[in-house]
């Protein structure tokens, strides 16, 4: 397994791949590595000669406030972990000065409503440093695939237009989301949870699986699936962020469950922000 950490190596390693005919397939990461990353590894490796892994704290997708300063760090337990899989032949970890050098001034935006919603409303910027930072590491990488989990729905999608939108070569694949036993959704950031906290935590999926079965049994109101899902949420005295019912495609709010919709939710467990979803097919 091969670490590169500066960007004319990373075009030098990319460039020699094209050359000899060889598929890449990239999953970029913050590190802090768990299964649900590894989820995308996996996946990466069946569909494409050879796998790279980027690990970068983006800086740029942080608001103030945030926990980029705490954000975890094992890059030794990464780093091992990614060659324990046997399936990684680069991991790509730049730091902030290369991917963002004094005097860089160009952000890659998606100038509509698909940024505002859901995180977006919350997190303002978050989406503009997601796409900057991707945009740029499809630039370094070249990837012919690129593994985005279902996990950061909203991320995915806005990603998946970008890259329409900006006509990069590059195919996003989307992975279902990985969990622990209970259903918590695996993340970097459970790691911040407390015993007791985490014994809670599974209150968010719970309440998703709630709606799906309410909708199983006809329910067809987001509004009540909406009102529903914020009550068990709230009885397991657990702060919400946003709970909300889109469209799967387009992020725009529906009334009504039909075609694919997207129920995603955040909550705050202590000072720590979850967020989980599922897609719905009518
Ligand atoms: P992150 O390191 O949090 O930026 O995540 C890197 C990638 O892993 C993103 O595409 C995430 O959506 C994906 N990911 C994170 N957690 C999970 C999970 N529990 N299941 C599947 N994919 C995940």
């Amino acid at each position: 397994m091969k670490i590169i950490n500066n960007i004319s190596d990373m075009y030098e390693y990319s460039a020699k791949l094209k050359k000899r005919g060889h598929t890449a397939g990239f999953v970029p990461t913050m590190g802090a590595l768990h299964d649900g990353h590894l989820s995308l590894v996996d996946r990466a490796a069946l569909e494409n000669k050879k796998v790279i892994v980027s690990i970068f704290v983006n800086p740029a997708q942080f608001g103030p406030g945030e926990d980029f300063d705490r954000y975890p760090r094992p890059v030794k337990k990464d780093l091992k972990m990614l060659k324990d899989t046997r399936k990684v032949d680069c991991v790509f970890t730049p730091d902030k000065d290369s991917m963002y050098p004094p005097g860089s001034a160009t952000f890659v935006s998606l100038e509509n409503e698909m940024t505002n919603v859901l995180c977006g409303a919350s997190r303002p910027g978050h989406f503009k440093g997601v796409t900057t930072v991707v945009a740029e590491l499809l630039n370094i990488v070249k990837p012919d695939r690129i593994y985005l989990g279902q996990k950061d729905a909203q991320q995915a999608i806005i990603l998946s237009k970008m890259m329409r939108d900006m006509h990069f070569s590059t195919t996003p694949v989307i992975c279902p989301i990985i969990r622990e036993k209970d259903g918590l959704a695996l993340s970097s950031r459970n790691a911040y949870l407390t015993p007791e906290q985490r014994d809670t935590a599974p209150v968010l999926y719970k309440s998703l699986q709630m709606a799906e079965s309410m909708v199983e049994l006809g329910e067809r109101s987001a509004e009540t699936l909406k009102k529903e899902i914020r009550r068990k949420i709230k009885e397991a005295g657990v702060e919400i962020d946003y709970v909300e019912a889109v469209d799967a495609a387009t992020l725009a709010p529906v009334s009504a469950i039909s075609g694919n919709v997207l129920i995603a939710a955040a909550i705050f467990v202590g000072k720590t922000r979850l967020i989980d979803n599922t897609i719905i097919t009518i």
